[in-house]
């Protein structure tokens, strides 16, 4: 099973997992038509499914055209049937599907939007979750609670910390610079920079990351740590405090 990185409008990550043992082609979140249509024409593919995190139009752009060209079932979360377009199959929290020999987990992460999933694959240790965390970050609070996406970011990080993290967007610069601004010493982030500059100097990819990278890095998963909460004068705070701050001072970075 091979997991391919499609980009697409400005900043956005489509996925196409092409599993050549059984003959499935899953598209994830499909941005925009023509440059994921250009994908599968010059790879002879035909996708059989659709899969979509969450509403935003930057994740279901090509969701119509690509069914009407391709006759693929749509699938997400039951929550959002009227809000994700050509829908076809309604997720539940916690569902497992299966295509071919692939067994697919549904979690439900609110925040970013009410409807928001994430799709972890168990046995290959992979996880795509859309605009929940990015590598180093994690995604705005549009429609929830900040408690909400604090405990959607909290299921991520739980993860086996070998999974492989698929997410929306190449935010990693930004994000890196937001980290390093409020972990300063953190020796982990500085060698994470040296990687990152070099790949975006060369427009690589940055994804995926790892849950145990992030766990490292991300500061977002670092709740508990004494200097991240120093820098930020909470601490004596819960998590939830340091959560809602850090994320309130990154909307305004
Ligand atoms: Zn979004
Ligand atoms: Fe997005």
């Amino acid at each position: 099973m091979i997991v391919n990185l499609i980009p697409c409008l400005a900043d956005n990550y489509s996925y196409c997992i092409i599993d050549s043992v059984n003959k499935n082609v899953i598209l994830i979140d499909p941005a925009e038509f023509s440059v994921v249509d250009n994908f599968l024409k010059n790879k002879n593919l035909v996708p059989n499914y659709i899969l979509n995190t969450h509403h935003h139009s930057d994740h279901v752009g090509g969701n119509i055209l690509l069914k009407q060209k391709y006759n693929s079932s749509i699938l997400g979360f039951a929550a959002d049937k009227d809000r994700i377009p050509g829908i076809d199959t309604f997720l539940k929290d916690r569902e497992t599907i299966k295509i071919g020999n692939l067994e697919i987990e549904t979690h439900h992460a609110p925040g970013h939007t009410s409807g928001h999933v994430f799709y972890y694959l168990k046995n290959e240790k992979i996880a795509f979750v859309g605009d929940i965390v990015f590598s180093l970050g994690c995604g705005r609070v549009f429609e929830g609670t900040m408690e909400q996406m604090y405990h959607s970011v909290n299921k991520i990080k739980n993860l086996a910390p070998e999974t492989r993290i698929f997410c929306g967007h190449e935010y990693t610069k930004s994000n890196l610079n937001f980290c390093m601004s409020i972990d300063k010493n953190n020796k982990d982030l500085k060698i994470k920079e040296q990687i990152i500059l070099a790949q975006r100097k060369h427009n690589i990819p940055t994804i995926p990351t790892t849950v145990m990278d992030e766990q490292k890095t991300n500061i977002f998963f670092r709740l508990d740590d004494t200097k991240i909460r120093k820098a930020i004068s909470l601490e004596n705070a819960t998590e939830l405090e340091v959560f809602s701050k850090l994320r309130k001072l990154k909307d305004n970075f």
